[in-house]
């Protein structure tokens, strides 16, 4: 059984990783803020004596005897993170600072959720570990784009400096059952709007593309990253290489949910990525053969399946 501490427990992510690395029989510390997780999120974990929630915000310190930190605070989505910007690099960069000076002092081996938009708006396609990226420093995303990329930094330097046990994983969009219904993200925006019969709002054309990954296959994929060989410290992309347009997303959602909602157009936002997709060869060479096994289809009814009990419920 291993001690385990998972910033962002919480969240959509965190919440999954929490109970598959509960039932596969560890010890599991959640440490949240709240900005953008949820209690409800991890509710159903509460009875059991292994799972263990602390209200933290990881910018102060923490201290706690662990084998393994999975670092996931952040908000992800980029209304949440545009919402108070200073707030949001802080968490990047202070919350990696202290998680790597805890890992550092008890001896824990720790793992970055970092990002595909350290590419930014990317030059290069699809995009391999080695590309630096395409990010404008000074924009509506930087807070999340550059903090991802300092943090990144700070991951590799206290390596070096100090020995410490990483894990980096650049984590392409990701979706599934505990996204937050005002997320703003386009799977939630686009699924909750076609369930209300609301109009989907496709932001610009709707030519720009992404590639979306259901989340139980991040989450096994975080795993065998965490429990990959020593001296391999990534980064590595996980992400399902499979590319969309926004349109086709929406096309989707609105056939699975059988909506009447029509499409309408509004303003795309500054320095919105025109088109993401990962190569996800290391992962498979490094993570015993992982890939994604979950197709979008599949993935968009299990979701939908989610958010229309929600709505319910909050009816
Ligand atoms: P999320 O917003 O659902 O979860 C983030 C969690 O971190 C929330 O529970 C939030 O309350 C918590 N948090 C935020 N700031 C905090 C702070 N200062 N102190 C303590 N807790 C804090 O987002 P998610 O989709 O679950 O993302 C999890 C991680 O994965 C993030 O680091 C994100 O950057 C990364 N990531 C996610 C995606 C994706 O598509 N979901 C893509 C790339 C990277
Ligand atoms: N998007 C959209 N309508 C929405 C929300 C998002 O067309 O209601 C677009 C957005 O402009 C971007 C893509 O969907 O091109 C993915 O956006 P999201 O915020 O989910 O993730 P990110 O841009 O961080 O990849």
């Amino acid at each position: 059984m291993k001690r385990i501490l998972i910033t962002g427990g919480a969240g959509f992510v965190g919440s999954h990783l929490s109970e598959r690395l509960l039932h596969e029989g560890n010890e599991v510390i959640c440490l949240d803020n709240y900005f953008t997780g949820s209690k409800k999120n991890i509710e159903h974990l509460m009875d059991n004596k292994y799972f263990e929630l602390v209200r933290h915000d990881v910018i102060n310190p923490y201290m706690i005897e662990v084998d393994e930190i999975y670092n996931m605070a952040c908000p992800a989505s980029p209304v949440h993170y545009q919402f108070n910007p200073i707030k949001t690099i802080k968490t990047s960069v202070m919350g990696a600072i202290n998680m790597l000076g805890l890992a550092k002092r008890v001896g824990a081996k720790i793992l970055q959720a970092s990002t595909s938009e350290v590419y930014g708006d990317p030059a290069v396609h699809p995009q391999p570990e080695t590309y630096w990226g395409n990010v404008n420093p000074i924009g509506l995303r930087s807070c999340y784009d550059e903090g991802k990329r300092c943090a990144e930094t700070l991951f590799m330097d206290y390596h070096i400096q100090n020995d410490v046990k990483i894990k980096i994983i650049r984590i392409f969009n990701t979706y599934g059952p505990n996204m937050n219904p005002n997320d703003g993200r386009v799977v939630s925006n686009f699924i909750v709007q076609a369930l209300k019969g609301e109009n989907i709002t496709i932001f610009g054309e709707g030519t720009q593309t992404r590639s979306f990954q259901y989340v139980d296959d991040l989450v096994e994929g975080t795993i065998r990253m965490m429990n990959s060989r020593d001296g391999f410290v990534g980064p590595v992309n996980i992400g399902n290489p499979t590319e969309f347009t926004m349109l086709e997303l929406a096309e989707k959602i609105i056939k699975l949910t059988n909506s009447k909602s029509k499409l309408i157009h509004m303003p795309l936002p500054q320095d919105d990525p025109l088109q993401r997709k990962p190569v996800i060869d290391l992962a498979k060479k490094e993570l015993n053969g992982w890939e994604p096994k979950v197709q979008l289809e599949e993935g968009l009814i299990k979701t939908i399946s989610y958010f229309d009990t929600l709505l319910h419920a909050n009816n």
